[in-house]
């Protein structure tokens, strides 16, 4: 199936809402029945036709054929937020006594995800550097039920080997889940290397407008029905109608999205590589990261994420090169339209994060889909500041 077509048409069945190019944001909590044969059908396939809305909607249904399609997977389902997908995803394969194998420092909440909720249920877990896939081998125990992956992550983008971690898993019946937000189905599709679960934080790049907050995990039909069944309706972190059309309109233009903050981002870290008072620059498709080969091995782009260390006297002059940019927005989150800087400086003197382990003269930018001129031009001002 041919990307236009997933993103022009899958799921649109125009002749069911008057012909509509755009389909309809099918408000409505619940749907009716005309005799109770019809109702006894629907209501033993509630994951597939409109029912109760928690289970299926029309608006949602849509835009769950067309992400599955985009990741080469058998079925996908829609979530409130990434960190619910994730959270689902992983709930649904332990129970007590099991350990989990996970790549060390992955999304702050699914950190606290084994960390604060799943150590009191009784489900253990090991970090490992996963630049190694011997580390995750190394790590497996007797009752390692799930081996986590996330590559590359947002933050400091160190990846895995995906194609070495299955295999290991593989050979043992373990399940892989992995965190694939960085990527995007375009970039990296992990179900076709064998991962069982993939998920996404579709409030990046999926949706790209900085509008709404939403998930997505893709798996087999087989697995989705399990989640389904279990963990999906049981926490009931569903997408709202609206959320899901406008992800939908957002999908529209996900491959010109990210063909532009890719080439835009090739310009601007390459600026800043060259530059006197950046220390080093960390982007994937940047012949000077360290895991440079393995990421064009196993990604077709990198985004708009990239990280770089600076030559900062002191935190306060870090902290005035960050308030000088007028382009790149002080914020969290990435995969809008807007470019965006997340500097570790911000972590340091919180009340919340007394023990980060980042260096302050750190940060993380996001570049979206303004002239990379402008952009290069608002960073070479703001480095004045250092
Ligand atoms: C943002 C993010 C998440 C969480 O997604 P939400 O939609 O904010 O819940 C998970 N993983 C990664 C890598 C992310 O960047």
């Amino acid at each position: 199936m041919d990307l236009s077509y997933i993103l022009n048409h899958l799921g649109e069945e125009r002749e069911q809402y008057f012909q509509a190019v755009s389909p309809p944001i099918m408000q409505s909590s619940n749907f009716t029945f005309e005799n109770v044969e019809r109702m006894r059908a629907s209501l033993q396939d509630e994951m597939d036709t409109p029912f109760y809305s928690r289970g299926c909607n029309p608006t949602v249904a849509i835009l769950r054929k067309k992400i599955a399609a985009l990741a080469g997977a058998e079925d996908a389902m829609i979530f409130s937020s990434g960190s619910a997908s994730i959270a689902a995803a992983v709930l649904s394969q332990v129970q007590a006594g099991d350990h989990i194998v996970c790549v060390s420092s992955p999304y702050s909440w699914t950190n606290k995800l084994l960390t604060k909720m799943l150590s009191r249920f009784g489900v253990t877990h090991t970090f490992v550097d996963g630049t190694q896939s011997t580390n995750y081998e190394a790590a497996i125990q007797d009752n390692t039920k799930l081996l986590f992956l996330e590559s590359p992550n947002s933050l400091t983008f160190e990846l895995q080997d995906i194609g070495a971690v299955v295999a290991l898993a593989k050979a043992r019946g373990l399940i892989t889940v992995m965190d694939n937000s960085y990527a995007t189905p375009l970039y990296q599709q992990p179900i076709k290397m064998g991962v069982d679960i993939v998920c996404h934080s579709a409030s990046k790049y999926l949706n790209g407008h900085s509008d709404i907050v939403a998930g997505a995990l893709v798996a087999s039909k087989e697995m989705t029905r399990k989640i389904f069944e279990g963990e999906f309706m049981t926490l009931g972190g569903i997408i709202s109608p609206n959320d899901a059309w406008l992800m939908l309109r957002g999908l529209r233009t996900l491959p010109i999205r990210m063909e532009a903050v890719s080439r835009h981002t090739m310009e601007v870290v390459n600026f800043l590589h060259e530059h006197p008072k950046v220390e080093k620059v960390l982007y994937p498709f940047h012949p000077s990261f360290p895991q440079y080969e393995l990421a064009k091995a196993q990604m077709k782009g990198s985004g708009g994420l990239f990280s770089a260390y600076f030559k900062a006297q002191d935190m306060s002059s870090m902290q005035a090169f960050c308030d000088r940019l007028e382009r790149f927005l002080l914020a969290c989150s990435w995969g809008g339209h807007e470019s965006l800087i997340f500097p570790t400086c911000v972590l340091h003197q919180s009340e919340n994060y007394r023990t980060t382990e980042m260096p302050w003269n750190f940060a993380r930018f996001y570049v979206g889909l303004e002239d990379p001129k402008v952009l290069i031009s608002d960073l070479s001002n703001a480095l004045g500041a250092l």
